[in-house]
């Protein structure tokens, strides 16, 4: 039950807990009077038993409890809506306050990704992606992004999936160094051996490329990071992405490879990704282009053939072509691998969430 409305649907100034991490809760505990050690132990039951109900939570003193019920509650919005793919994907949709945010689980043979939301809706407008479409709504709060993950754990128990979540991409709807702060804690729980205890070269923040929170965010936190680059120079990035007149491509890459040299979690590379548009940015000289602006940045490059969505006259590349291009790059020394799509019959694959269920015109 969402103990934090109340008879009279009026919100009471309770502290939601899935909004705290570590830190911030053992702050709170302390302000409550409750032992350093009582947050390990309410984490543990948050993140390893799905608790929601402090009276289940017998380790903890029954005055902590009390009080705990009195400031706080845990609340996880719950899906509304789950389509399940026939290549084992599976999207949720949750519904905040009449807004929509989407979550994928995508299985594989050996490991299973969970891609989380940001943000409801984007503002960066990239024409190939329908979330930019759709314009932006609200950042997401840290509460809402650990449901995700937390909502999605229960629902793969339920369901008696075995294939726990192994890794986590922040690919989904919004950008997420456009709710940095957000974003940087929600990381926190998931990297915490109290929280979901994931490891940083498992969790994948992806980044249209937000400099000056780039910039921050690697005295912030150390986590695999992916660059949505897309172009080859700033002539095709500026018609595509929009953001590019604000943060060339120079000013990204030179963030991202100060963001590599501060971090353990990226010693394979950076990620690029770069969508493949029919004669946009696809063609041999582009693969050259990319090449060179790529030569003095650890990378890996992952190639995403486009997902079609009614609006913008995009084609994909056809896959010779992405092979070819594949084949420059990785005849010049870069790992070039061609991302699998995922969902693509339930609209789950990249780009195509917006939160709306009804589903897309198809190519
Ligand atoms: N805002 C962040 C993360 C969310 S988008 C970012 O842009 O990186 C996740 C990835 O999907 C990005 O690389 C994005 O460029 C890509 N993408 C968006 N729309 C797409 C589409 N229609 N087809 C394929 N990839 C798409
Ligand atoms: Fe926003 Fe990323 Fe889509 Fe661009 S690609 S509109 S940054 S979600």
């Amino acid at each position: 039950m969402n103990n934090h409305i109340d008879i009279f649907n009026i919100p009471i100034s309770k502290i939601n807990l899935l909004d705290l991490n570590r830190q911030n809760l053992k702050y709170f505990l302390i302000s409550l009077g409750a032992k350093n050690f009582c947050t390990e132990q309410v984490m543990s039951w948050i993140y390893n038993y799905y608790c929601d109900d402090f009276n289940k939570m017998l380790n903890i003193s029954i005055k902590t409890r009390k009080k705990l019920y009195e400031k706080s509650y845990i609340f996880a919005s719950e899906f509304i809506e789950e389509k399940i793919s026939y290549d084992g994907t599976i999207k949720w949709i949750t519904d905040i306050n009449n807004q929509k945010i989407e979550t994928v689980y995508m299985p594989e043979k050996k490991r299973s990704t969970l891609c989380v939301s940001s943000q409801i809706g984007c503002s960066l407008k990239c024409h190939f992606c329908a979330t930019g479409q759709e314009g932006f709504q609200r950042n997401l709060k840290v509460s809402e992004i650990i449901a995700q993950i937390w909502q999605a754990n229960k629902r793969l128990k339920e369901k008696n999936i075995k294939k726990n979540i192994t890794n986590i991409v922040f690919m989904g709807m919004g950008e997420p160094l456009l709710n940095l702060k957000n974003v940087v804690s929600a990381l926190t729980i998931i990297l915490d051996e109290y929280g979901f205890g994931l490891s940083k070269r498992r969790v994948t923040l992806s980044t249209s490329g937000i400099v000056p929170a780039l910039d921050k965010l690697r005295n912030m936190i150390d986590v695999s990071l992916a660059i949505s680059l897309h172009a080859p120079n700033d002539f095709i990035r500026n018609i595509i992405m929009p953001i590019n007149r604000k943060y060339n491509i120079s000013s990204v890459l030179s963030s991202a490879l100060k963001y590599f040299k501060y971090s353990n979690a990226n010693r394979g590379g950076i990620t690029i990704e770069y969508v493949m548009l029919d004669r946009i940015n696809d063609s041999n000289e582009h693969a050259r282009q990319l090449s060179v602006l790529l030569s003095k940045i650890p990378s890996k490059i992952n190639l995403i053939p486009w997902n079609s969505f009614s609006g913008p006259s995009f084609l994909c590349s056809n896959t010779d072509r992405i092979n070819m291009f594949a084949n420059i790059l990785r005849k010049k020394g870069f790992t070039t691998t061609i991302r699998k799509n995922r969902g693509e019959d339930i609209n789950a694959a990249c780009g195509q969430l917006t939160g709306i269920i009804t589903n897309y015109f198809k190519k």
